[in-house]
């Protein structure tokens, strides 16, 4: 049961393994609706300092113990724990304003990042605590010294700096990535929604299932925190240019190269095809998208459409169309379900907002809503921070500065015209750099143009049209395996993206060496280490037993002209250059017929399989095959097949073993390379 929110709920810090209530007067929160207190934030009194130690000696020294995998089904077990939980998240979020839709993007949106981090976790990165980058790089001729590139966690803490917009999501987007690099984090919320964090961390830490010192949350100022950062720790910033620009040139940032990433406002764009007409499905998602983007958190959103490009010729159909559409929008008490859009997430904010809008009425004209006079289906005017939708219409935007530079962050939007795809492209480069545009044609050569002018810009760009509109994800989301951020104006950060985003936090050194110490570093076997050839098969050994370098050397098989004609007509693979000596003669890679490439394949599987049942359960694939030399009739190919990774897993009884096999025809030359995946039982 959570503490109900009022006037006397003092929201508490977690440093160093122990809850602390600040020992200042605090600042206020109120209800965005009801504009009732809700809770009072506080850090004086925290050793920042102390913090930051405990992070890097405690939670940093317990996650790098851990493989990937570990810490991927940590983050697992978290998220399934946050999911039982997760009515009592969205009894909080009501009062940041959010409709019960909204706060399922944050809540179980959040959530839902952290399981897809947890499985990626599991089935990208190796079950290991060091990451191998790219394939190892030959320095010399006699393969005696080489070099590959890895990837360890780094020591220090990750400080997330958050906005209030998004409370949970944006701790547990930052959260996985963090974690699962083998990195702690202190996290600071905004203070005005600061209360759901803080419930979920509440939850987090009841859980049990982070280490003591991986996760810290400041609840109130950073203090002098900045003043601590070293080379090792991660500063990101989420919020407003002003304040991460701010931020970013923080002396103690700069003197020791903290990272730090930003990811700040964005006027972001969507563009309407010239082939979009009203009597076209794309015109009707367009206006879906851009209303449900306006209203959607009352358009506190990062990745909200600011900016409504559209042909000339079609503006006062848009303009119609999106007013009837947000016409349609009840705004209103979130607790009341016919409510479409709650308030703002506070009056100050509102007081912004509304400030913004005055901005950019100075360059456009307000052609929906009534910023000042809000229509209610329930709630008080006066006491919560409503405001309208709000529509704004530039005729000659190429001169203007306000619409392409103010983030006016609620429902607002401006509508700008364009005469040509160029114009388009020009005009939405105007924002400086954001976070996501959006198009909407079922035109290929206008997609093709207009993505490749936008792209430099932006760090998303969806296109949208009548096959993909009952399964995209739509303009704002952003996703796991996506990249999230964008360039210039939105900050020049990037976020999520898969496994990208682990690599945030992790230090990537180039380590020069003999091959063979380069394997014991990595524990990855690289062309030119020493193998191991024994007595035993290697598919006898159990992951017990087998060790990278194990190695079986073949026997010889004599490929003929027969082999290869029973292949062709077995497989129907009738290739001329397997089946007709003239053709293949007069091919520029062949001196005559060659054998098919996968019947060497399959006949080196034949020399190296050892058919008994036994440890080796399931062969599920080959990597990065390819055939290096013609294989004619009469030539003798063998191979060795060397064990090269060992990827055991945490919850089941076996694992996947990489090994490399290399094909060599009677003159040593390599006729095939590629790396069999195999399934091995532990025992
Ligand atoms: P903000 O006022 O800049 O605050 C952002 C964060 O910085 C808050 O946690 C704030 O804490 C903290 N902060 C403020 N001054 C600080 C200082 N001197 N030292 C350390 N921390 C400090 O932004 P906001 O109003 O919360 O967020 C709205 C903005 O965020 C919008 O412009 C929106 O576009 C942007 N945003 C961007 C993204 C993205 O991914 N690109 C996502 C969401 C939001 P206090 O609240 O305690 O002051």
């Amino acid at each position: 049961m959570n503490a109900p929110l009022s006037e006397s709920h003092r929201l508490k810090s977690y440093a160093c393994g122990e809850w602390f209530v600040g020992e200042g007067t605090g600042k206020q929160l109120f209800d965005a609706t009801s504009g009732l207190p809700v809770s009072t934030i506080d850090s004086t009194g925290l050793d920042f300092q102390d913090m930051l130690a405990h992070g890097r000696r405690q939670g940093g020294a317990s996650l790098r113990s851990m493989s990937f995998h570990q810490r991927a089904l940590m983050l697992k077990g978290l998220g399934q724990a946050l999911m039982a939980d997760k009515e009592s998240f969205y009894t909080y979020s009501t009062a940041t304003g959010a409709t019960r839709t909204d706060s399922w993007i944050d809540i179980e949106g959040g959530i839902s990042t952290l399981l897809s981090y947890g499985s990626k976790g599991r089935r990208e990165l190796p079950n290991t605590r060091m990451l191998v980058d790219g394939v190892p790089e030959p320095l010399s001729s006699d393969n005696t010294f080489s070099a590959q590139h890895i990837l360890t966690p780094l020591e220090g803490v990750a400080v997330h700096i958050n906005a209030f917009n998004f409370p949970c999501w944006g701790m547990l987007e930052k959260l996985a990535p963090t974690l699962l690099a083998g990195m702690p984090a202190i996290i600071k919320p905004a203070s005005q929604t600061a209360y759901l964090t803080e419930l979920m961390v509440q939850h987090i830490i009841a859980t049990g299932i982070l280490p003591e010192g991986a996760l810290q949350l400041i609840s109130g100022s950073v203090g002098d925190l900045l003043d601590h950062v070293t080379a090792q720790d991660v500063v990101t910033f989420t919020g407003s240019a002003a304040t991460g620009q701010m931020l970013r040139v923080h002396p103690a940032i700069i003197s020791h190269s903290t990272r730090f990433t930003m990811e700040a406002d964005s006027l972001n764009a969507v563009v309407l095809g010239k082939d979009a007409t009203p009597d076209t499905p794309e015109f009707d998602l367009f206006v879906r998208e851009v209303a449900r983007e306006m209203t959607t958190k009352a358009g506190q959103k990062c990745t909200a459409i600011r900016r409504v490009i559209v042909p000339r010729e079609q503006a006062d159909a848009v303009v119609s169309a999106l007013s009837t559409r947000l016409g349609r929008t009840t705004v209103g008490d979130p607790n009341d379900e016919n409510v479409r859009m709650g308030p703002l997430a506070s009056l100050d904010q509102r007081c912004e907002v509304r400030e913004r809008i005055t901005e950019l009425s100075a360059e456009a004209q307000i052609v929906y809503g009534n910023p000042d006079n809000p229509a209610l289906v329930s709630g008080d005017a006066a006491k919560g921070a409503f405001v309208d939708p709000v529509l704004l219409y530039c005729d000659q935007p190429k001169g203007c500065e306000a619409i392409h530079s103010v983030e006016a962050f609620g429902p607002v939007c401006t509508l700008i015209p364009y005469e040509s795809t160029d114009d388009a492209i020009e005009l939405a480069a105007l924002g400086g750099g954001s976070l996501v545009a959006s198009v909407f044609t079922d035109d290929g050569e206008f997609a093709r143009d207009v993505v490749a002018g936008l792209a430099p810009w932006h760090g998303r760009i969806m296109l949208g049209n009548r096959l993909s509109a009952k399964s995209s994800t739509g303009h704002g989301s952003p996703l796991p395996m996506l990249v999230h951020g964008g360039p210039g104006r939105a900050g020049g950060g990037e976020e999520l993206g898969g496994i990208r985003a682990v690599k945030h936090y992790m230090q990537r050194s180039a380590v020069q060496g003999t091959p063979g110490l380069l394997s014991a570093v990595t524990g990855r076997w690289i062309p030119g280490a020493p193998v191991v050839v024994s007595e035993e098969h290697p598919f006898r050994k159990s992951l017990a037993t087998l060790e990278i370098g194990d190695t079986v050397v073949t026997a010889g098989r004599t490929i003929t002209l027969e082999d290869i004609e029973h292949f062709a007509h077995f497989t129907g693979d009738n290739f001329y250059a397997h089946m007709d000596e003239a053709a293949a003669c007069a091919n520029p890679f062949f001196d005559g017929r060659v054998a098919h490439g996968y019947l060497v394949v399959s006949f080196a599987a034949g020399l190296f399989v050892d058919p008994a049942p036994g440890p080796v359960l399931a062969n599920y694939g080959v990597d990065n095959l390819r055939f290096l030399t013609p294989v004619y009739p009469e030539d003798t190919v063998q191979l060795s097949l060397t064990c090269k990774e060992i990827n055991p897993r945490e919850t089941d009884e076996h694992g996947e073993v990489r090994w490399d096999c290399t094909v060599t025809n009677q003159d040593a030359a390599v006729v095939a390379q590629y790396d069999v995946l195999t399934m091995v039982a532990k025992n």
